[in-house]
């Protein structure tokens, strides 16, 4: 029998988005229906300092969409934090980053630090001073934003041309998560489980009048097709909110996501994970003591794999599928796929990593 990946279903989300409660200029029920025009499976609100939405009894089914609501959490200028599994918004006075992580999780809930490599740009002066999350190794977080898709491409354009051009074509701008980003995250996954996720921090910028918003950037929709975050459920969903919830959520903070451009082509069916001559199986975002594990990695068509430890390359192939014996190295291994589009090569997945020690 071919090797085959532990059985789970593939769910695309979009994931930190603000609405009319904070300050996008869409409601829940218009997000909603951009996540259904976009083909996402849920989306993952994430409005400023407040669960108004979930408060509402919007958190639910929406169709095809199930909208789960989270929070940002935002202190002034820096420490923004992607809180989930909250009843009541956290109140961030005087905390410090290692204080909002830990205020969430006393509440029962889990988080990523939201846009945390943002150094601002010298063009824009939306970015101008930059969002860091300070003390990012110590503060004890789920996980980090890897990529964000405004931020990362925000700082990096830098002319007015630039932006129009990202503007009119993201996919031409949105190549690669930049490589420092992926270097912390190597070093920080080096000490401990840190669960990447791929960020939108779609607002759909613009000027809502009424019930239309005839001025806008980019609309959620067309952001809603760009980045995403897969998450890998044990079990289907149900139409049960707290069951359907809990398979998301218990995803994200394990680590059985990935990141993926489905822009470029869509990813469902990327498969990454562990397994063992008397067949044990390790999913993605797993650790286990090192041993004899053979890796291996399938993707829907074919790409460039590249398979690394600790950052380093140690395996590759072009095609539908890379292997690679351990022979009992230790190590965080984890996964990226690309793909040629106009003439470039382009990140299309990010794995979250399996973790031999
Ligand atoms: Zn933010
Ligand atoms: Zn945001």
């Amino acid at each position: 029998m071919p090797p085959a990946p532990p059985l789970l279903h593939d769910l695309a989300c979009v994931v930190h988005l603000h609405s009319t409660y904070s300050d996008g200029t869409g409601t829940v029920a218009e997000i909603a229906a951009a996540g259904r025009a976009a083909g996402v499976d849920v989306v993952l609100l994430t409005d400023h300092d407040t669960l108004e939405a979930r408060a509402r009894g919007e958190e639910g089914w929406h169709g095809s969409v199930l909208l789960l609501v989270g929070e940002e959490v935002s202190p002034r200028g820096r420490n923004h934090y992607l809180a989930f599994g909250l009843d009541e918004p956290v109140d961030h006075t005087g905390l410090d980053s290692a204080g909002i992580v830990r205020a969430v999780a006393e509440a029962g809930g889990f988080g990523f630090a939201a846009h945390p490599f943002s150094k601002g740009s010298e063009r824009f002066k939306r970015f101008a001073a930059g969002l860091p999350f300070h003390d990012i190794e110590t503060a004890g977080l789920t996980g980090i934003e890897l990529w964000s898709f405004v931020t990362d491409a925000g700082e990096s354009v830098g002319s007015v041309r630039d932006m129009v051009r990202f503007l009119a074509r993201p996919i031409d701008v949105l190549d690669h998560p930049p490589a420092e980003n992926m270097e912390t995250w190597d070093r920080l996954c080096g000490q401990r489980r840190v669960v990447a996720i791929g960020g939108l921090d779609a607002h759909q910028i613009g000027v809502r009048v009424g019930n239309r918003v005839p001025v806008r950037l980019m609309a959620y929709r067309r952001s809603f097709r760009q980045l995403r975050t897969h998450v890998l459920c044990e079990e289907l969903l149900s139409g049960d909110l707290d069951h359907d919830r809990d398979q998301v959520y218990g995803a994200l903070r394990e680590g059985r996501c990935y990141i993926a451009v489905d822009a470029l082509a869509p990813a469902r069916g990327f498969s990454f994970w562990g397994e063992t001559p008397d067949g044990a199986r390790l999913p993605m975002g797993a650790e286990a003591p090192a041993g004899d594990w053979t890796l291996r990695a399938t993707v829907p068509r074919p790409a460039q794999l590249r398979l690394r430890r600790d950052g380093n390359e140690v395996a590759s192939a072009l095609g539908g599928e890379v292997a690679h014996p351990t022979a009992g190295e230790a190590g965080v291994y984890r996964v990226t796929a690309t793909l040629e589009h106009r003439g470039r090569d382009r990140t299309w997945v990010v794995s979250n990593p399996i973790y031999l020690r």
